[in-house]
Formats: structure tokens, sequence, C-alpha cells
């Protein structure tokens, strides 16, 4: 009988045991062809062995990246965390898992996989248990055998945990919990490899769970923002049907107040003192004052909810219509008054009256700011698919630093020279420009300092050809 050693480089893995059934003694050839042959069955034993391994690696990596696919498609948070702890468990051959998420900073929430029915699943306070060490270490830990560890718990202990394993869930240097794998059998341990490939789930997991948050993070930013802004959509309507309300009652008595006093102005009461007559002079240009006010703001509102006619005009009987009305105020004011209309300019479509406001307001203040002597001009003509329509005056001009604020609601331009032109609300070009909005066109100027000012504005031409007499 002769034995030869089955030696791997590290170790003895078995003996092969050779019989002879003749009293024949072995001789040296026997002894060392049985050397070959221990040889021979140790390099395909080790090479089996090396087969093996290969194959669980490429299987283990397969499955890797199933999950990291799974995971990195997935939108819930939930379904995320139980495909996790799921795929954790079946790959490495645990027989149970649970996972656990820090909310708040101090509690873990668990997700079981394969844990008996009576688990209790507490959250777990800062500082208490083995996965809170695992978290503020931010390493793994592996016990063969639970039980006899100082700080195991008495309901694992009671569930019969032997093996344990549990990886902290990594993003970047914050760990955001734990992923933990238990064997219930006796006997049965984690190797090394299983910590890897739990280290590396754990790693994916902690990629994937950020992201999330980070996405929920936003959409509740942007809920948070939409919120915020229907609130204030919502304000401004009722501020809106505020003023919109306030300007209606206004109306009534300021009629009634502009009504009495020019019944005191007429005589028809008696005669008045000269000093009552400024005062009741004083009260009615107030009251007509008001009055504007009220009406620009109502119009305003109009304007913003686009509450307007639409009809086709033809510009060159809007614009004979301005001339016709402001002919008289250029004597008065003893300023030139022109108007360059091109020929056959093609039809626009929007509200009359609204434009004729738009045109009054420009053109009021161009004699209000231009001195006498001095040019007001009025210009069509057709650019493309629009119609060009210019006020131009050669007044007191505005500088170039206020120009972007001249449409805003009740502004008006700090003038040196403006003195003698009191009065006006600061609400005409926000007016003019809301109506001019609302019709779909633009409005720009240029302005120069005791050179003048030039308002432009654009409105889109009618494509479709318009019988006459549509105005
Ligand atoms: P207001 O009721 O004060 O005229 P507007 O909104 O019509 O209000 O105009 C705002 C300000 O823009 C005016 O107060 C005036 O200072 C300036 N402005 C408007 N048009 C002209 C112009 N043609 N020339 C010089 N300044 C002007």
């Amino acid at each position: 009988m002769a034995f030869f050693p089955l030696h791997t480089p590290n170790r003895l893995v078995g003996i092969l045991a050779v019989y002879r059934d003749t009293p024949t003694p072995f001789t040296e050839n026997d002894v060392q062809s049985g050397q070959t042959l221990a040889h021979l069955v140790t390099t395909a034993l080790q090479n089996m062995q090396l087969l093996a391994e290969k194959h669980h690696a490429v299987v283990r990596e397969k499955r890797l990246n199933e999950i990291a696919r799974a995971l990195y498609g997935e939108r819930n948070l939930p379904t995320v965390l139980s495909t996790v702890i799921r795929a954790a468990t079946e790959l490495i051959g645990a027989e149970a898992g649970a996972l656990g998420l820090i909310v708040d900073g101090a509690i873990i929430i668990h997700y079981p996989y394969n844990l008996p029915a009576q688990t209790q699943l507490h959250p777990q306070p800062r500082g208490r248990g083995l996965a809170w060490q695992v978290v503020e270490t931010a390493a793994a830990i592996r016990l063969d055998e639970y039980t006899s560890h100082p700080a195991a718990e008495a309901q694992w202990i009671k569930l019969g945990l032997h093996a344990y394993l549990s990886v902290p869930i990594m993003s970047g240097y914050v760990c955001l919990g734990t992923l933990s794998l238990f064997h219930l059998t006796a006997g049965r341990q984690f190797t090394n490899r299983d910590q890897e490939m739990a280290g590396a789930i754990g790693n994916q997991a902690g990629i994937v769970i950020q992201n999330l948050r980070l996405i929920e993070e936003s959409k509740q930013r942007a809920n948070a923002l939409a919120v915020s802004l229907a609130r204030q959509e919502r304000l401004d309507r009722l501020k809106d049907v505020f003023v919109q309300n306030i300007s209606h009652e206004l109306r009534t008595p300021l009629g009634i107040i502009l009504g009495h006093a020019e019944l005191m102005e007429s005589g028809i009461l008696g005669e008045m003192q000269p000093a009552q007559q400024d005062s009741v002079k004083i009260i009615t240009r107030r009251v007509n004052m008001l009055t504007d006010l009220v009406n620009d703001l109502s119009v305003l509102l109009a304007a913003q909810t686009q509450e307007f006619r639409r009809e086709p005009i033809q510009p060159h009987l809007l614009m004979n219509a301005m001339m016709d009305d402001f002919r008289l105020q250029a004597e008065a004011h003893e300023v030139h008054l022109q108007a360059e209309i091109a020929p056959d300019l093609p039809w626009i479509n929007g509200d009359p009256t609204h434009l004729r406001r738009v045109f009054d307001n420009l053109m009021s203040n161009a004699f209000k700011f231009t001195p006498t002597g001095g040019n007001v001009t009025l210009r069509v003509w057709q650019e493309g698919d629009e119609v060009v329509f210019e006020v131009s005056d050669t007044g007191i001009g505005m500088p170039a630093d206020q120009l972007e604020r001249i449409f805003e609601r009740f502004y008006q331009v700090q003038q040196k020279k403006k003195k003698k032109h009191p009065g006006g609300t600061g609400l005409g070009l926000a007016l003019v420009k809301e109506i001019v909005e609302a019709h779909h066109g633009t409005i720009h100027v240029t302005s120069e300092e005791d050179v003048g000012s030039t308002f432009e504005i654009r409105l889109s031409a009618l494509r479709l050809p318009v019988s006459n007499g549509g105005q």
C-alpha cells in the first residue's frame, strides 16, 4: 500500500492511496509513477477549482450589472430599496437581509427580505446596535457568530441569527444607511468575496438613492414655486378686481361733484365772489384729473384682460382723425403739426377707440413737452408685414437712463424743465404700452434731452384683402 499526498501550493487537499493485492513490493519506478499521478490529480483539481471560481465571478458580475441597470431606470425609492435588498440577498446567497436608511438623522427604517414573520423592525435611535456602528465608522462589520458579540441584541439571538454581514450605503463621503445580510443556520459564514460584493451593491445603491432624493427635492421645489406663483396670480387678479370696483364706484360721485361744480360756475345758483370762483375752478380741474385717472385705470385693466374689440382699421383714417383733433391745440401752442402718411397702407386689426387713446396720449405728451416754435410730426409707413407709426417732437426730451422706466405705472421723469407742465398721473405711457401689447404690437422710444423724443409703434398688417368701408 502506498500513500501520495495531494498538495496545492498552500495546503493539503487529499491523499492518493494505492493498494496491491499481491505481496510484490512497490519499486522505485512505481513510487515515481504514483507521484506523477498525484501531481496530475492535484493540477486537475486546481484547474477545476479555478474554473468554478471564474464561472462564479462571471455570474456575479453579470448579476451586478443587471442590478445596476434595474436600479438606474427606477424612479420610485421604495422599489429601489426592495430591489437592492432582494438582489443582494439572492446574489450573495444569504438566508435573509434588511436595508436601513437614515431618516431625519436619527432613525433607521428597515426593508426586510426573507426574515421570519415574527421579526419586529423598530426604528433604531442614533448610536444603538451594530447597524449604527457601521454608519458611524462607514466600515463593514462581519461576524461568523453574532451571538458572541457584546452588542448582539436579544431579538436577533432569539431569531437564531448566526453569521452577520453589514456594509455602509455610501454616497460620496456621506453614509445614507446600511445593507445587512444574515445566515440563520449555524455554521454558514460570509466570505471576503461576499463582503466585497455587498460593498459594491451598497455603493451602487447609494448613488441611486442620492439621485432619487435630489430629483424628489427639485420636484418639491418646483411644486412650491408653482404654488407661490399661483398664489401671486390670484392676488394680482384680486387686486385688479379691487381696482376695477373702486374705479367703478368712484365714477358716479365724481360725475356728481363735477356737475355741481359746473352748476356753481355757471352762476345759476347765484353770483360768486372771485375767490369762490377760483376755488370752484380748482375743484373742477382736480375732479377732471381724478376722472382721467379712474378712466385710465379701467382701460389698463381691460388691456390686461384683453377685453378689446377687433375690427379692420384703415391707418390713414385713424391718423387723419388724430390730425383733426390736434390741429387746434397745435395753433394754441404755436407748434407746427405735420403728417407724413405713406399711400396704400395695408389695414390693421384692432380696437379703434383704444388705438385712438394710444395716439391721443402720445400726441398730448408731444405737445406738452414741446416749446413754442417746435415741431410735432406724425409718420406712418409699411415695413414688411408691419405698419409703423411714429410720433416725434422737438421738445425737451428725456435722459437716456430713464427711458426704460417711462412705461411703468405712475412713473414720471425727473426733468429740470418740466416744472411748467404740472399735472399728469404717470399712467399714460403704461396704458399706451398695455394697449399696444394687447394688439400684439411693440412700442419703442428714442429721446435726447433738449433735442426731442420719438415714439415708434409697430402693428401687424392685416393679411387678407378687406372690402372698403369697413371702418
Ligand atoms: P404723464 O401723465 O406724467 O404724462 P406718461 O406716462 O404719459 O405720464 O409719461 C411719463 C413721463 O414720461 C412724463 O411724466 C414725462 O416726464 C415723460 N414723457 C412722456 N412723453 C414725453 C415727451 N414726448 N417728451 C418728454 N418727456 C416725455
